[in-house]
């Protein structure tokens, strides 16, 4: 049986590594020339750690990804509002919560599936069913025809508005962008295996060490629109590493991204033979920082209604029925904001035990 899947991001790959592993011929197109070797850092949770160790990549998940043992709060004069301890959480939950390095997570991803087994310059234009075959059609007039098509085209899924139109997305009331970047952990002075936050109203500043010496670190500011509103927001905050460390952050290495609220994620994932995983069906605001990690999620559950499917259109809606319905709380969940947020929500890591690990047993049960 041969599936195809439209875009190679990290569902997109780890997708086709599960089918891969299975015996599946599997074909990925990607619309870029070449793989994306720029990126900041990533926060995944140990729901994508167990996605990750049943699709068979442990090892080399946890050669890239640093332990994240704590989680601390503190306010704008660096005082301690909120610390956990999440050492226990490989024996609690299967893995631990990790940080790493983004260009690093690509780079494992497609060594998993190899380089070659990846088209580029492929930008998916459509795609339909048509008798016992899906095809996929590409803006350079190609067609590609296989048993099953997967989606992984990410937020703006061209595959998704073949199948049920477009979603609605408004900029994020509170925060319009966050602003990234990498910093040598050596340069600041917070704990080396613990994310720690500085809140307050009206804005706040995260770090997380990826390994390498490297730490991430992300932030928002409600009405900040360029860097240099950022930096000015956080100019008071002496008592704590922000105004240094962005002082030492090059323009050139900061990333800036718009944040958008999703209203309602696409009500079915899957047409026949044709289906989307990952930001393509369940795009999320960053707030949980769930996106990846439901994504790996949607690639473990592909691969196991493919173990030994009755067949192609029985498989897709299975894996529909066992993620659609937790996605679109996670979506939900995330929408709420974070901590001294105007929702008044717990820490980060205190909604992910109490919201977010709940929904794996849910979807176990069912
Ligand atoms: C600011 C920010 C911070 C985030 N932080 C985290 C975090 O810490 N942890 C976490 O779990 N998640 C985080 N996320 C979410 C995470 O980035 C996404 O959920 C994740 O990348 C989704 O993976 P994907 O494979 O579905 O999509 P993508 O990674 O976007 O990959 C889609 C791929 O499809 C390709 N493509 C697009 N259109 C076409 C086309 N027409 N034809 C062919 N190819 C196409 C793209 O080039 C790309 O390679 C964050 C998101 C943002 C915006």
């Amino acid at each position: 049986m041969r599936i195809g899947i439209c875009g190679a991001g990290v569902g997109g790959l780890a997708t086709a590594y599960g089918l891969m592993s299975l015996g599946y011929e599997v074909d990925i197109f990607e619309r870029a020339s070449e793989l994306r070797t720029t990126g900041a850092g990533f926060n995944l949770w140990p729901n994508a750690g167990r996605a990750i160790h049943e699709l068979g990549l442990r090892d080399q998940y946890e050669r890239i990804s640093v332990k994240l043992d704590r989680y601390i709060e503190l306010d704008s004069e660096g005082k301690e509002l909120f610390s956990t301890d999440t050492s226990n959480w490989p024996q609690k939950y299967g893995a631990p919560a990790v940080g790493l390095y983004r260009p690093e997570l690509a780079k494992m991803m497609v060594d998993a599936v190899g380089l070659e087994n990846i088209k580029f310059d492929h930008d998916v234009a459509s795609v339909e069913n048509k008798g016992e075959k899906a095809v996929c059609h590409f803006t350079n007039g190609q067609s590609y025809e296989a048993d099953a098509i997967i989606g992984a085209d990410g937020i703006n899924s061209k595959v998704r508005e073949q199948l049920v139109g477009g979603v609605n997305f408004q900029p994020n009331e509170l925060y319009a962008y966050r602003f990234r970047s990498i910093i040598k952990l050596d340069d600041v002075d917070v704990d080396p295996a613990a994310q720690t936050g500085f809140y307050d109203r009206g804005g706040w500043f995260s770090y997380i060490p990826i390994g390498m010496g490297k730490a991430y670190w992300f932030g928002s500011v409600s009405g900040a629109e360029t860097f240099d509103d950022f930096v000015e927001f956080f100019r008071g905050w002496e008592r704590t590493p922000i105004p240094e460390t962005l002082d030492k952050t090059k323009p050139e290495a900061l990333v800036k991204s718009p944040l958008q609220d999703v209203n309602g994620i696409p009500y079915k994932w899957t047409h026949g033979r044709i289906t989307i995983i990952g930001d393509a069906a369940h795009p999320m605001i960053p707030d949980m920082a769930q996106g990846a990690s439901q994504t790996f999620v949607d690639a473990q559950v592909i691969r196991d209604v493919f173990t030994s499917p009755k067949n192609v259109e029985d498989a897709l809606k299975k894996y529909e029925k066992a993620r659609r319905e937790v996605a679109s709380s996670v979506v939900k969940i995330s929408q709420k904001g974070l901590f001294l947020g105007p929702y008044n929500v717990d820490p980060i890591a205190i909604r992910y035990e109490n919201e977010i690990e709940p929904l794996t047993k849910f979807a176990q049960k069912n």
